[in-house]
């Protein structure tokens, strides 16, 4: 279901520029596409029209949502793009196109959070030592955890 409180328009010329909630004047224009999957929405404010996926790694894309969901999944387990390939029936370049985008999706969320907790450069470096220490750490305990499981298991 589209929430149009949470769109905003994508030009940065508009004085509504990245707005959410109810004063961000998005409407729907019209639906689109072979499947009317599409929807084009259109701000009040400047008359830009845009795609519901603007601004998402959906954006251009051909492959179901299911199937980015897939993707995102079964490359955090680390499998290869070969393996997502032949599982999914998707060619290789297409998976590497996606997960190039939700790489770079994930890169913009996390630099606009980061932005948003106005930190300066060594708090940001303080911080992702923090998180490589406690992923490091949670690493180490899921191998000890498996260690025990198996010797119990034994
Ligand atoms: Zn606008």
């Amino acid at each position: 279901m589209l929430e149009l409180s949470q769109r905003y328009c994508p030009n940065e010329k508009c004085r509504l520029y990245k707005v959410t909630g109810a004063d961000n004047r998005i409407n729907i224009r019209k639906r689109y596409g072979s499947d009317k999957r599409h929807i084009l929405l259109y701000c009040r404010e400047c008359g830009a029209s845009f795609s519901d996926t603007t601004g998402t790694m959906l954006f251009r894309s051909h492959l179901k949502v299911e199937d980015i969901q897939k993707i995102i999944k079964l490359s955090t387990e680390r499998a290869s793009v070969r393996s997502i390939s032949k599982e999914l029936g998707i060619s290789k370049d297409s998976i590497c196109k996606m997960i190039s985008k939700i790489s770079l999706y994930c890169a913009n969320l996390l630099s606009e959070m980061l932005q948003g907790l106005g930190l300066n450069e060594s708090q940001l470096d303080e911080l992702m030592l923090f998180l490589k220490k406690n992923d490091a750490m949670s690493r180490l305990r899921k191998r000890r955890n498996l260690k025990e499981e198996k010797k119990l298991g034994s």
